[in-house]
C-alpha cells in the first residue's frame, strides 16, 4: 500500500485535471518521434508526477510515447511503426507466450514504447497493461520474452455529506462521490435499513477507502465510517474488527448484522429436513424438499426469522396459506401451510413477530410450518449456511472500539483523522 493521503473530491479532480494537461504537454515535447506513431495520451489516467521508475524501468532514461490498443490490432500494429522487423516481432510473441500470450491483448487497453534517449533512438521496451493493476513488459532487443508486473496502489480516504434529493445514487453523485458507493452503504446496511425506503430528507456523511491504480479509482468503496439519518434516525456505522474481520458497529457496538432466529416456531422439532430427494408421504412419490419441517400443534404462532418485507400472503393448493418475506438483498423466507395468515404484502415485519399460526393446509399430512430459505434468488438449506457472525464488541475489544469509535466520530464531526 503507498501512502494515504486525505483531500475532497473535487479537489482531487481539479488536480488531477491539472496534471493530465500537464502531462499531455509533457508528451508532446518528448520530440524526434515518428509524429504518425505518437498517440494521445490516455484519458483519465493521469499520473501525479512524472514518475522516475515505472513498470521496473528508469522512465526517465526513455523517450516514452503511449497510447491505446486499437480495434484489430495486434502486437505486430503497434511494434512495425517503431522500426522492429516482422521476424523480431514474431520472435517476441514466441518467447513470451509460455508466460503471456500476445494474441490476449484487448482494444482499449493502454501501451507505452519507450525509445532510448541517446543517438540511437532505438526502442527499448514495449509495455501493455492488461487492467487496471497488472502489466507486462517486453523488451525489445534479444533475448526476448516477457514480464509481468503489477503496479503499485494508493489507497485514498475520501468522503461524501449530503442530503437526499432525489435517489441516493444521484445524490452521491452530486456530492462529487462515486454512484457505487450507494451499494457499499447498502451492503453496511443490509440488515438494519430497507434501501426502497429512503426518502428525501435523509442525510448521509461517510469517510470511506477507495484503491488507486495510477490514478484511476479500482474496486468498489469502503466504508470506514457513516452518520445516516434514515426517517428521522440516526444510524451510525463504525467499521471495526475484532478479530472476525472487518465489520460494522452502531455507537453501542452492536453488530449491523443480524442473525436469524434458527426456527420459525420456538416450539417444534424438525419433523423433515431439506433433501433432493425425499419419498413425498402424500403424492407418493420422490419428490425434492426445498424446507425445513417443523412439526408443532396446530394455532402455534408462527414468527418470523429477521426483519423484512412481505412479498407474498396467498394460498396455493401445494403451499396452502403462505408468507413469503424479503429480509434483504440477499435473504428471502417462505412459510407454508398455516392455518391463518396474519401479515398482508407490504407490510414490514420485525424478526419474531406473528405473521401467521401453524396449520396443514396445501400438501400436508399433519400441523407443520415447511420453512423455506432464498440465497440470491436460490433455494438453500438454512441449517447449512454459514452465516456469519455478528456478535456485538466482545469485553476485551471494548476499549479497542470505543477508541476508534471516538477516533472517527471526530473525523466527521471535526475533520479529525482517520487514523
Ligand atoms: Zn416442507
Amino acid at each position: 500500500m503507498g501512502e494515504t493521503r486525505s483531500f475532497w473530491n473535487d479537489m482531487r479532480g481539479f488536480w488531477l485535471g491539472l496534471l493530465a494537461v500537464g502531462l499531455i504537454g509533457t508528451i508532446y515535447q518528448c520530440g524526434n518521434l515518428n509524429p504518425e506513431t505518437r498517440a494521445p495520451a490516455i484519458q483519465g489516467a493521469p499520473e501525479p508526477q512524472a514518475p522516475k521508475e515505472r513498470f521496473g524501468i528508469i522512465w526517465s532514461d526513455f523517450l516514452v510515447d503511449s497510447g491505446e490498443v486499437k480495434s484489430g490490432q495486434s502486437l505486430s500494429h503497434l511494434l512495425s511503426p517503431a522500426g522492429l522487423a516482422a521476424g523480431a516481432i514474431a520472435n517476441i510473441a514466441e518467447s513470451s507466450k509460455p508466460t503471456y500470450d500476445v494474441r490476449s491483448m484487448r482494444a482499449g487497453q493502454p501501451w507505452w514504447l519507450a525509445y532510448r534517449e541517446d543517438s540511437s533512438q532505438t526502442p527499448a521496451f514495449f509495455i501493455y497493461q492488461r487492467n487496471p493493476m497488472d502489466y507486462a513488459v517486453f523488451p525489445l532487443d534479444s533475448p526476448y520474452g516477457v514480464k509481468l508486473g503489477t503496479l503499485p496502489t494508493d489507497t485514498v480516504i475520501e468522503r461524501a455529506k449530503g442530503i437526499i434529493q432525489e435517489a441516493l445514487y444521484l445524490d452521491l453523485e452530486r456530492s462529487g462521490a462515486p454512484t457505487s458507493l450507494a451499494l457499499s452503504m447498502a451492503s453496511v446496511y443490509a440488515w438494519t435499513v430497507d434501501f426502497s425506503r429512503l426518502q428525501k430528507g435523509d442525510a448521509f456523511d461517510i469517510i470511506y477507502e477507495r484503491t488507486y491504480v495510477a490514478g484511476k479509482p479500482t474496486g468498489m468503496p469502503r466504508v470506514i465510517v457513516c452518520h445516516f439519518e434514515h426517517r428521522g434516525q440516526s444510524l451510525p456505522a463504525y467499521r471495526f474488527d475484532q478479530g472476525e474481520g472487518l465489520d460494522y458497529f452502531d455507537s453501542e457496538g452492536q453488530s449491523l448484522r443480524k442473525a436469524f432466529l434458527k426456527a420459525p416456531v420456538e416450539f417444534s422439532r424438525i419433523s423433515s429436513r431439506y433433501n433432493m430427494k425425499r419419498f413425498h408421504p402424500v403424492l407418493n412419490r420422490m419428490k425434492a424438499h426445498y424446507g425445513t419441517d417443523y412439526a408443532a400443534p396446530s394455532g402455534t404462532p408462527i414468527i418470523a426469522v429477521g426483519d423484512g418485507v412481505v412479498t407474498k400472503s396467498a394460498y396455493t393448493s401445494g403451499n396452502g396459506k403462505y408468507v413469503k418475506i424479503r429480509h434483504n438483498e440477499t435473504y428471502e423466507t417462505q412459510y407454508l401451510h398455516m392455518s391463518r395468515r396474519a401479515v398482508h404484502v407490504g407490510e414490514r415485519v420485525r424478526q419474531g413477530q406473528t405473521i401467521g399460526y401453524v396449520g396443514s393446509t396445501g400438501l400436508a399430512t399433519g400441523p407443520h410450518v415447511c420453512f423455506r430459505f432464498w440465497k440470491n434468488g436460490k433455494q438453500v438449506d438454512h441449517l447449512r449456511e454459514a452465516f456469519p457472525p455478528s456478535t456485538p464488541i466482545k469485553d476485551d475489544h471494548i476499549a479497542d472500539f470505543e477508541e476508534t469509535m471516538t477516533r472517527l466520530r471526530l473525523a466527521i464531526e471535526e475533520g479529525g483523522e482517520v487514523r
